[in-house]
């Protein structure tokens, strides 16, 4: 049995609009990525393996990355691995272990290993009928890792990446690693997102550390004048005002429009003029929101006007995931045991989620519009939402977690707090609030900062980098 690819078609875009939003030298940088992608890639296709085609920032990641790609001229392709429910039960696991958690309480034994072996095999099989020696292949997360032996053997380059991490491994953890790392180790390099996320017992000269980036052009973070800004949110439900033309831009170039609404708990439409705190999150134990939500009511709602809008994906997206809905509900009853006044400034928003780039649209808008924007993650790998309201313009108050240090710097390009304390959260929150004017420099080197790191040139750099130095070692 060989395991049925799904292939993702992904339009190409022109990287050359990137040049609206780079300075002078990563201008040049880009060209010379541009250039140098050509001469080492011609001929050779670059496949990104993963497991899903929608959802998830990984899947958000390639869709944009991979069209940049092609644009530049590279053949740059997507498949999707197909895995049954005893793989994806294994890999599932893996995954809530590389967080360091238990996940479903199973062990990952001699059982495991067959299963996932098994699966890996037959999915890399079916891609060893693709490849041609001398193709690039990168392998995007567990699921993937099994089938680098294989792809090698068929002549390929190979590459994993992990998108996840934990700043303080714990045995649960390394057992995952113990797991994966003979599947990794038949990569030619292996990529983290940051140092902290590195194994115990790699090879240290395959080893890269490329950080995520963010699409300054796709739904999600388009510019959009603060009318358009006020228009979603109006059209979205989430505000009252005069309905305007709630416009976004689709990746085609075709504009979209925000038709469907979110549900709003907690009470109606924000006022017009609203002043907004938002945290915008999964519905997940690990984002914190009952912290967002305390800190909020007991260090910032009495001395500020402001509103609090904690904003995730709407409960039918979230059925599937009990753990979400189980976070969303904890919310519910945490805002409905606080006193009307209080809880009246409190709301839960559920973002339509059946067009994936009208809720990206709303998301943009939700950033844009907050006075202050929150990510109060008890652990995070990286917080993409994070570069997004930078980018914004915005200014952040985050947990000093995970990958969210590698995108604040305390003061300067946002705030970080200690995850568990409400007190200096909620100092940090008002602080701003009471602040325009901080608020507004913190906000122009948050976006100058994202431009210089964490923008898809970068990213595309690192890989093209990264692509010369294993094809130069494999000669
Ligand atoms: N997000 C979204 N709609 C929602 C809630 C979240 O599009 O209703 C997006 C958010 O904008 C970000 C991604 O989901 O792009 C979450 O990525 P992040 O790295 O912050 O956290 P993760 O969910 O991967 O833990």
């Amino acid at each position: 049995m060989t395991a049925g690819l799904q292939h993702v078609e992904v339009a190409p875009l022109q990287p050359d609009r990137f040049r609206a939003v780079l300075d002078a030298e990563q201008q040049r940088r880009l060209d010379q990525t541009i250039e140098e992608g050509h001469a080492l890639l011609d001929g050779r296709v670059v496949w990104n393996v993963n497991s899903t085609a929608r959802g998830g920032g990984v899947a958000e990641m390639l869709q944009s990355l991979i069209a940049y790609a092609r644009g530049a001229g590279v053949d740059a392709r997507w498949v999707v691995i197909e895995g049954d429910d005893d793989f994806f039960r294994v890999t599932k696991r893996i995954h809530n272990n590389l967080h360091g958690a238990a996940g479903d309480g199973g062990p990952l034994g001699p059982e495991e290993r067959a299963i996932y072996e098994a699966c890996a095999g037959r999915n890399a099989d079916a891609l060893a009928g693709l490849v041609r020696p001398g193709d690039v292949v990168l392998l995007h997360d567990p699921q993937t890792a099994g089938m680098a032996a294989s792809l090698r053997v068929a002549g390929a380059h190979v590459v994993w990446r992990a998108h996840v991490g934990l700043d303080m491994p714990n045995d649960t953890a390394r057992r995952a690693w113990d797991f994966l790392r003979p599947y990794a180790d038949a990569a030619e390099a292996y990529v983290f997102s940051r140092q902290a996320f590195v194994w115990d017992h790699l090879d240290l000269n395959r080893l890269a550390i490329i950080p995520p980036s963010i699409d300054p052009f796709a739904a999600k973070n388009e510019d959009l004048s603060a009318d358009a800004v006020d228009a979603l949110l109006v059209a979205a439900g989430m505000m009252s005002g005069t309905p305007g033309p709630a416009t976004f831009t689709r990746r085609d170039g075709s504009p979209g429009r925000v038709d469907r609404q979110a549900q709003l708990i907690g009470g109606p439409p924000l006022p017009a003029g609203a002043r907004i705190v938002t945290q915008v999150s999964r519905w997940d134990r690990l984002k914190d929101p009952l912290g967002v939500i305390d800190g909020f009511v007991s260090h910032v709602a009495a001395h500020a006007d402001a509103y609090l809008v904690l904003a995730g994906p709407e409960t039918a997206a979230v059925t599937d995931d009990p753990e979400g809905a189980d976070a969303l509900a904890a919310c519910e009853r945490r805002v409905a045991e606080l006193p009307a006044d209080v809880a009246g400034r409190i709301r839960l928003a559920l973002l339509p989620m059946a067009d994936t780039a009208e809720n990206a649209a709303i998301v943009n808008a939700i950033q844009r519009r907050a006075e202050v924007v929150v990510q109060k993650s008890l652990a995070e790998g990286f917080g993409l939402t994070v570069s997004e309201a930078m980018w914004k313009g915005r200014p952040v108050v985050a947990a000093r977690v995970g990958g969210i240090q590698d995108q604040i710097e305390d003061g300067v390009t946002g705030v970080l707090i200690d995850p568990r304390d409400l007190a200096a959260y909620g100092a940090a929150v008002l602080g701003l609030l009471r602040d325009p004017k901080r608020a507004h420099e913190i906000g122009v080197r948050a976006q100058e900062h994202v431009r210089e790191n964490f923008l898809g040139p970068r990213h595309l750099g690192q890989y093209v980098d990264l692509f010369a130095r294993v094809i130069a070692a494999g000669q």
